[in-house]
């Protein structure tokens, strides 16, 4: 049986004014991802999504489908959503509802990229330039080197300069990044695309505390289906 995206669906926010600039968005969260960034909000979300519950297809259609003079557009986010198998069906689906999309990526699957665009199913892309890529291992959880993410960068920036309006390009200033690292990575844009750069805030749960282990911080933003209220990280803890 074909993979649903559907069942990757481990979070829903029903509305965001923040993580698509001038809309009203919801915003889907799907499970799994290909880095493992030491200062990850969602490492939940992203690591151990199969402990996790998926969030019903049935109550996320039948809000947007009660909502639709309210709600712009559905922002697809992570993990890394370009990791999940069945994403363009999702998008299609959200289409049928009226729904325009916009997706987060890191940007290390420019294969899925292209493809969605080909097919035009996604109107806004917002990619994630971690750092300068010789910091990418440091800033990945090793999962990443140099070289993978000058190249798969390097095939996101290529289609952005054919598709101008379909990119926005986005960094978090963590900590392990210096105000030089910034502008480094800000230096591989291609013309006329800025670099948005958001301050990187730790979580802010009472139980968020730094797993000496791993160096990394815990906690989880993403809406579990038992949780009640927002999630407590800004656009640009998505990522
Ligand atoms: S910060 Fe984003 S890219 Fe990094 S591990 Fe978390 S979800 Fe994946």
């Amino acid at each position: 049986m074909t993979a649903s995206a559907w069942d990757a669906i481990f979070g829903f926010e029903k509305v965001s004014l923040c993580d698509w600039p001038g809309m009203n968005a919801s915003v889907i969260f799907l499970g799994g991802c290909n880095m493992r960034c030491p200062t990850c909000h969602n490492y939940n979300l992203a690591w151990h999504s199969h402990e996790m519950t998926v969030y019903p297809r049935t109550e996320i259609e039948a809000y947007l489908k009660a909502r639709q003079r309210w709600i712009d557009g559905v922002v697809i986010t992570g993990g890394e959503a370009t990791t999940v198998a069945g994403l363009a069906d999702l998008i299609r689906d959200l289409h049928t509802l009226n729904m325009p999309v916009k997706l987060d990526t890191n940007g290390m699957r420019p294969d899925v990229v292209q493809e969605l665009l080909r097919l035009n199913l996604v109107d806004l892309f917002a990619v994630d330039v971690k750092g300068p890529y010789r910091k990418y291992p440091q800033l990945t959880g090793g999962t990443t080197q140099p070289d993978e993410a000058e190249r798969n960068l390097g095939a996101i920036f290529a289609m952005a300069e054919m598709h101008p309006q379909s990119f926005l390009f986005r960094l978090t200033h963590v900590p392990a990044l210096s105000d030089t690292d910034v502008e480094e990575a800000r230096s591989y844009l291609p013309q006329g695309f800025t670099l948005k750069i958001q301050s990187y805030v730790p979580p802010r749960r009472p139980h968020a505390e730094t797993d000496t282990e791993t160096g990394r911080l815990s906690g989880d933003l993403v809406h579990r289906t038992d949780f009640t209220g927002h999630p407590e990280g800004p656009e640009s803890q998505r990522h």
